[in-house]
C-alpha cells in the first residue's frame, strides 16, 4: 500500500463485506437471490423492508467495486394466490400479473433498483420437473400417488428446531404435515399431484404443480448455477422455506453450502403484532409515500440493525425524516478532512451494513462523507 492509499484509508485485497459477523470476501461479482412476492395482495411495509435492505446491500457492494447481480423471483404459482384469484373470479396468471405491476410500481417509488433477473414461477415448471427427477435419482425424494416428496427430516434438524416446532411452522406455511401420503410429516412436496382449484401441468408423475420451496430452488439454480453468495428474505422465511430450498439445492447439486451467507431481514410489527392482512394492521407503501418522501421511508427501514425485528409507529417515520434533515444539512458543510471520513463511511457500511453508525459518523463529519452516505443508500 502506498502512503497515498493509506491516507485515503483504502484497503488492499478483496472487498471486505461482513454479514452476520462473518467475512464474505468477493472479487468483482455477487450473486444475490431474494425471495420475492407472492403477487396476491398489496405491498406493505413488512415486504418492502426486505427489498429495501437488499437494495442497500447491492448499493454497498457497488461502492466496494463489486457488481451485484440480484435475482428476485415472483411466486406466481402458489396455493394462497390460487385462492385469492378464485375469490376475484380471475385466472391465476392474469391476477398475479396485475398484482406484480402494483408491487413493482411501489418498489420503484421507494427508489429500489430493479433486479437483474426476475423469474416467474410459472415459466419454470420444466426446471422443477428436472429438479424432482434429480432428487429422486439422488435418493433424496420419493414418488407417491402422483406427487414427489423431498425427505425433510435433516432440513429441520439443520435449522436447529425441535420436531414439534418444525411441524408447527411447516403447518403454518402450507406444508401439509398431515398429508397421509408422506413417509414423514416433515417431508415437502417438490411436485404436488393435481387438485381442483389449482393450475396443473403434465409431468412424468402425472398432472400436478410445483411445490413452493422447489420453485425457488429451481429459479435460483437456473439463474446462478450451483449456489449464491447471499440469499435474502424476510426472517419468517427461515423455516421451512429457506431450510428446504437450500437442502433441495444441495441434494441436487452435491455442492455445499448452497448459500455463502444469509440476510434475514427483521419482521415489522405494529403494536407488537406482526404486520399481516389477517391481523388488520397493514401499513401500505402507497399510503406511506403519500405522506412522506421515499428517502424518509428508506431511512426509517435502514437506520437499525437489519436482522432485528422492529415496531412501526407514526413516530418512526417522523424520527427518520428529522435524521434525514440533519444528514442533508451535514452534506452542505465543506472541509473538515472529508476523504478519511468517506473511507470510514465505506468501512461501516461494509461491516454488516451498519447504517446507524454510518449515519452518526456522516452527520458528525459532514461534507463528502455525508454526501457519500446519501448517494450510497439512495437517500437523494
Ligand atoms: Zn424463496
Amino acid at each position: 500500500m502506498t502512503d497515498a492509499h493509506a491516507a485515503h484509508g483504502e484497503q488492499p485485497g478483496p472487498a471486505a463485506l461482513v454479514l452476520a459477523g462473518r467475512g464474505v470476501p468477493m472479487l468483482d461479482r455477487a450473486r444475490i437471490y431474494v425471495c420475492g412476492i407472492t403477487p396476491y395482495d398489496v405491498t406493505h411495509l413488512g415486504h418492502a423492508a426486505t427489498f429495501v435492505w437488499v437494495d442497500a446491500l447491492s448499493r454497498v457492494l457497488r461502492l466496494l467495486g463489486v457488481d451485484p447481480e440480484v435475482c428476485r423471483n415472483v411466486t406466481d404459482v402458489d396455493d394462497v394466490l390460487d385462492a385469492a384469484a378464485s375469490r376475484a373470479s380471475a385466472p391465476y396468471d392474469a391476477f398475479a400479473a396485475i398484482q406484480q405491476y402494483h408491487f413493482e410500481h411501489d418498489l420503484a417509488a421507494l427508489n429500489v433498483r430493479p433486479p437483474r433477473h426476475e423469474p416467474r414461477a410459472h415459466r419454470y415448471i420444466e426446471h422443477v420437473i428436472r429438479l424432482a427427477s434429480g432428487l429422486l435419482a439422488a435418493g433424496a425424494a420419493y414418488q407417491r400417488d402422483g406427487s414427489v416428496y423431498f425427505r425433510g427430516q435433516a432440513a429441520a434438524g439443520h435449522a436447529g428446531l425441535d420436531r414439534a416446532e418444525a411441524l408447527r411452522l411447516s403447518a403454518e406455511y402450507g406444508g401439509r404435515p398431515d398429508d397421509p401420503a408422506k413417509d414423514d410429516p416433515l417431508d415437502a412436496a417438490v411436485w404436488q399431484a393435481a387438485e381442483a382449484g389449482h393450475p396443473a401441468w403434465d409431468s412424468p408423475w402425472g398432472a400436478g404443480r410445483p411445490g413452493w420451496h422447489a420453485e425457488c430452488a429451481a429459479m435460483a439454480l437456473s439463474a446462478f448455477g450451483v449456489g449464491v453468495d447471499v440469499h435474502a428474505g424476510g426472517n419468517d422465511l427461515r423455516f421451512p422455506h429457506h431450510a428446504y430450498h437450500s437442502a433441495m439445492a444441495e441434494a441436487f447439486t452435491g455442492v455445499r453450502p448452497y448459500a455463502r451467507a444469509w440476510l434475514h431481514a427483521g419482521t415489522v410489527t405494529v403494536g407488537g403484532v406482526k404486520m399481516a392482512k389477517s391481523a388488520g394492521n397493514l401499513v401500505l407503501v402507497g399510503d406511506l409515500l403519500a405522506r412522506h418522501t421515499a428517502a424518509a421511508v428508506r431511512l426509517m427501514i435502514l437506520d437499525r440493525p437489519w436482522a432485528g425485528d422492529w415496531d412501526y409507529s407514526g413516530a418512526s417515520v417522523e424520527k427518520a425524516a428529522a435524521r434525514l434533515a440533519d444528514l442533508y444539512q451535514a452534506a452542505g458543510r465543506t472541509g473538515g478532512g472529508a476523504q478519511p471520513g468517506a473511507a470510514e463511511i465505506r468501512r461501516l457500511l461494509a461491516t454488516d451494513l451498519d447504517v446507524p453508525a454510518a449515519l452518526e459518523a456522516a452527520i458528525e463529519t459532514g461534507g463528502a462523507a455525508a454526501r457519500l452516505l446519501i448517494a450510497t443508500l439512495g437517500l437523494d
